[in-house]
């Protein structure tokens, strides 16, 4: 990737770059909806992502370019309005800019950018903390500044919060930030507090994205938030990860079925995240596929954040030789199945699963076969 941002940024700008990072993409590995209930959520950063190269300017002049989109945007350094239309991508960028000072750090003046990215954008794997990410590291780098990695993820969610006004947890950001290679990224989300763990070899993750999107989408996570808070309200404690799976359920006549049934999915998987903690560490690969798949089963039936498309991927993929389990990763409501699997999983057991699909709804989803890899870093 470095080698081609340079090329791209010569051919842009016509000199070199003087600074280039990469942040990676993200899956959400197990952890549903578990975020804003004050409770652990486990990620896997990916071995793909977005690389920024940049060159300052002298001119107060900000030049913004990117190999996924036709064209230049120029704005001038007092130019921090949101962007609409095609130029909307230089959010995400420009989004960091204006979130540095309130972190107590500088942003640069002028420069030329250039985001350049081996990630399929809008497939739930977070190009958006990705590119956030990377532009974060080149203008801190640019700039002489070098805060904690904490510091650069609170800036890069602190963007697409506020500026780009996209209401996500800190998954995103803190597996961009904090992954590594063989390993996946633990966010006690309270904290937030970020760690790593071991994930045995042979671990190979399938994404399947069915780029369909429920119509209700924002309504229906929005439904969800309040029938939590409600649940964490009627049990008496501020958050659902105040609660035991005993606790709960000794109380359940005390809630309304259906808000039962939603604090049950989040306090379960709560219990869930923290026994694939152990069995990653007993190196259990069919352990934790197990606790993936029943992570979706409790997503079909008590959460209702599932849908017809992603039940049947699951189904396909956890009767498929060589996968350990299957489930909707990120919000649900549509979107995208992840499977880990053995090694020996083929892109064509895989391209059964994407037929059978597209014989039941017509077209197939796209396939990615991805690894974890390390979170963003200067290159
Ligand atoms: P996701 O984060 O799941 O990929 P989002 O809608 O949150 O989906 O973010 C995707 C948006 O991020 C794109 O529409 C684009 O505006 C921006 N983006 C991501 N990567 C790039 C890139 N390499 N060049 C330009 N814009 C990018
Ligand atoms: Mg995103």
């Amino acid at each position: 990737m470095k080698a081609e941002l340079i090329n791209l940024f010569q051919k842009t700008y016509g000199r070199l770059p003087e600074v280039i990072a990469r942040a990676p993409g993200r899956i959400e590995f197990i952890g549903n909806h578990t975020d804003y209930n004050g409770g652990a959520v486990l990620g896997a950063a990916i071995d793909r992502g977005v690389g920024v190269a940049l060159a300052r300017r002298d001119d107060g002049k900000r030049n913004f370019a990117s190999g996924q989109k036709g064209g230049m945007v120029r704005l001038g350094a007092a130019d921090v309005a949101r962007q609409i239309g095609d130029d909307a991508w230089v959010n995400y960028p420009l989004g960091v800019l204006v979130a540095l000072p309130e972190f107590g750090l500088k942003a640069p003046e002028g420069f030329d950018y250039l985001a350049l990215s081996d990630l399929p954008t809008g497939a739930g794997l977070s190009s958006s903390a990705a590119i956030e990410l990377a532009s974060a590291l080149v203008y801190l780098a640019a700039t002489g500044q070098q805060p904690a990695r904490e510091t650069v993820v609170k800036v890069g969610r602190h963007a697409e919060n506020h500026f780009v006004g996209v209401p996500c947890g800190i998954l995103d950001q803190g597996v961009s930030g904090f992954g590594l290679k063989d390993h996946l990224v633990a966010i006690d989300c309270r904290g937030p507090k970020f760690s790593t763990v071991p994930l045995p070899a042979g671990a190979h993750f399938w994404i399947f994205n069915t780029h369909t999107k429920h119509a209700l989408v924002d309504g229906l996570y929005a439904t969800r938030h309040r029938e939590c808070m409600e649940a964490a309200q009627g049990l008496g404690v501020g958050l659902l990860a105040d609660v035991s799976v005993d606790t709960l359920r000794a109380a359940e006549g005390r809630l309304a079925p259906v808000v039962f049934k939603r604090a049950r999915h989040v306090v379960e998987e709560i219990a869930r995240v923290s026994q694939t903690h152990a069995a990653l560490q007993a190196r259990d690969l069919a352990a934790v596929g197990q606790l993936l798949t029943a992570s979706h089963r409790s997503s079909q039936t008590l959460f209702e954040n599932s849908t017809v498309e992603l039940d049947f991927l699951v189904d396909q993929l956890v009767r498929a030789p060589r996968v350990f389990g299957a489930r909707l990763t990120g919000g649900g409501f549509g979107g995208a199945v992840m499977a880990l699997t053995a090694a020996d999983f083929s892109a064509e057991d895989a391209k059964k699963v994407a037929e059978a699909y597209a014989a039941s709804f017509g077209a197939a989803p796209d396939i990615l076969h991805t690894q974890t890899g390390d979170g963003a870093a200067l290159l």
